[in-house]
């Protein structure tokens, strides 16, 4: 069995940011060599996810709306979280329900994903440099 690890860096200009993170997934498995496996492509924040979801524009503004609806960031002082002098409970939780990783087969050497599947890295507290963990094994 082979395996391959990779960090990936994102540094958003914006606290919250969807970036579809697929070309970068599938240049991985390119460069694996693994033509049957898995990939396993995690968030190493908590409070960043990765997701799998549509490329589409609208859709990424509802998740914002919905996400900020649950977890409001302002005011701030109505997270204990931020007793702790941070300002980023909601982070935190909008991390957790849009989740930390995603697994995809790999079959022939591509991504075998459904229907208008793409990978998402989810920012929700950006403008720093943070990763995210390609982990591929297989044959
Ligand atoms: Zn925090």
């Amino acid at each position: 069995m082979k395996s391959y690890r990779k960090e990936l860096w994102f540094h958003t200009p914006t606290r919250v940011a969807f970036v579809n993170i697929t070309p970068q997934v599938e240049a991985c498995v390119r460069e694996s060599g693994i033509r049957e496996g898995l990939v396993l492509v995690n968030a190493m924040h908590i409070t960043a996810s990765v997701f799998i979801n549509d490329e589409e524009s609208g859709l990424h503004q509802d998740f914002e709306h919905w996400l900020e609806k649950l977890a409001p960031h302002s005011p701030i002082s109505q997270y204990r979280h931020n007793l702790t002098g941070e300002e980023n409970a909601d982070a935190h939780l909008k991390r957790t329900v849009m989740g930390r990783e995603v697994v995809v087969a790999i079959t022939e050497g591509h991504l075998d994903f459904g229907p208008w599947e793409q990978i998402f890295y989810g920012e929700f507290d950006g403008r720093r440099p943070k990763r995210v963990l390609v982990k591929i094994i297989g044959e």
